[in-house]
């Protein structure tokens, strides 16, 4: 399928092309045609998958086909875009501008953290297009410095992780300002309960599209567990990136103080490092994250939230110092590297307390994820793996190093992986192989 096949205005087509886009994405293929015909959308999609692009796109093409009811002098925005962080809201504006160049129409991006003037400056000499974080436009909204009455399109993006940020109830405050009569397009990665009741609420038989979970997994990038004591990550980190010679390193902590801690040390040890997290002010933000992609730090150390939505092309490593508490963070994370097809290698530094952790990743992945011991880092206290040993042996007949090591390892809502670890049903008092049968299933995906 070609960019020709969706029927795109050839101003979009052009600015497709000057883009370098050279055919559709699935999403793309999926959501497009039914949002230019003004339908409702539920897209499963994931950061990485092209999903900006395939609601920006049909955005640009019914706002050129339909001019302003009201006639030119109405100033107020048409369509409203809701996004989680800032950063997503900056790369959302960008692909609007690249994407609408051969248009004439207005955007603005506003977010918080930075000062309301020039984003009033732009309500005031008025916009079609209007890329938003939830909070700070709540606040413009009830400052009366932006009417909403005008929205023809309202977009959620990244919904799940609005919600996981506490925004769910300025969404529905946000919504409750904008005509009724409208063309919602909803995008999540995952769609827990909030989710899908917020999308039967607000929306009108909608279609539902589902992107392919990108298997960057099983195709494009190769994950590996070191199991290492907590005290010893930072050496082992400064070890992997001296050794493999690692130029550009997206390393995710759990915390702030964590983040900074880290890049502190390994700029003291001689590793380049910026920290980049929502302590930090916008500019400094800005700042580390250029200096990241032009190559003047080596190492980007992020916290979940900070780094959600960076895009960065074919980021060659990523590393987990310390795994995320909740599964999903995990897929995210490592979907910064291996992107367009190029290949990436997701490391994950495991200490004996997160044992439990790198059990729920492996269950929402279905899959094992291949153990190698550094030498000189093997954990001191427990066995060495960082997994029970079945859980790897049962199905893979030892090809622990490669990335389908244990694919037929099914996960079975009832019973568990397939594998049937004796040590996970049984219990064990090694802080190894403490694993507990979790019931939890993974909704979006299925
Ligand atoms: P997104 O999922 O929107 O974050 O997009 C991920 C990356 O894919 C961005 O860098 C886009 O510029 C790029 N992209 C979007 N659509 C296409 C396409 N059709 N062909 C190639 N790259 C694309």
């Amino acid at each position: 399928m070609s960019f020709q096949q969706l029927n795109l205005h050839p101003s979009l087509m052009r600015a497709v092309a000057s883009c370098g886009y050279e055919k559709p994405t699935e999403i793309q293929l999926k959501a497009i045609p039914p949002a230019i015909e003004g339908k409702d959308l539920v897209a499963s999609a994931q950061t990485g998958t092209g999903k900006t692009a395939a609601f920006v796109l049909p955005v640009l093409q019914l706002l050129n086909a339909s001019p302003r009811q009201r006639g030119p002098q109405d100033r107020r925005p048409r369509v409203l875009v809701l996004t989680p962080t800032r950063e997503l809201a900056a790369q959302i504006g960008e692909t609007v501008v690249a994407l609408g160049r051969h248009l004439s129409f207005r955007s603005t991006v506003v977010f918080g953290g930075v000062g309301y003037e020039p984003q009033n400056q732009a309500f005031r000499r008025g916009l079609d297009i209007l890329v938003a974080t939830p909070g700070r436009l709540l606040d413009h909204a009830g400052q009366r410095n932006v009417d909403l009455g005008g929205i023809e399109i309202l977009v959620l993006d990244e919904a799940d992780r609005m919600l996981d940020m506490g925004f769910i109830h300025d969404i529905k405050r946000i919504i409750q300002l904008l005509p009724a009569k409208r063309q919602n397009l909803l995008f999540s990665a995952t769609f827990p309960h909030e989710i899908r009741e917020l999308a039967d609420r607000m929306m009108n038989a909608p279609v539902s599209i589902e992107a392919a979970r990108r298997t960057m997994d099983a195709e494009s990038v190769s994950q590996t567990v070191h199991p290492v004591d907590r005290e010893r990550k930072r050496d082992l980190l400064a070890h992997l990136i001296k050794q493999g010679d690692w130029k550009q390193v997206l390393v995710f902590t759990r915390t702030k103080h964590g983040a900074n801690k880290l890049s502190e040390q390994l700029d003291r040890g001689g590793i380049t490092a910026a920290a980049i997290h929502g302590n930090k002010s916008q500019t400094a933000r800005t700042r580390a994250l250029a200096d990241f992609k032009q190559g003047r730090v080596r190492v980007l150390v992020a916290t979940d939230i900070a780094a959600r939505g960076i895009d960065i092309e074919s980021l060659p490593h990523v590393v987990n110092f310390e795994l995320p508490h909740v599964a999903e963070d995990y897929v995210h994370r490592i979907g910064r590297t291996g992107r367009a097809g190029l290949s990436g290698q997701a490391v994950s530094l495991v200490s004996g307390e997160e044992q439990e952790l790198m059990t729920g990743i492996q269950r929402l992945l279905k899959r094992s994820i291949p153990v190698v011991e550094v030498d000189g880092f093997k954990p001191t206290a427990g066995p060495s793996l960082a997994l029970p040993r079945e859980f790897f042996s049962r199905n893979s007949r030892g090809r622990s190093g490669s990335g389908d090591a244990s694919r037929s390892n099914r996960y079975d809502a009832k019973r568990g992986f397939a594998g049937g670890s004796r040590r996970s049903e049984g219990g064990s008092n090694s802080r190894w192989g403490k694993s507990k049968p979790r019931t939890s299933v993974v909704t979006g995906y299925e």
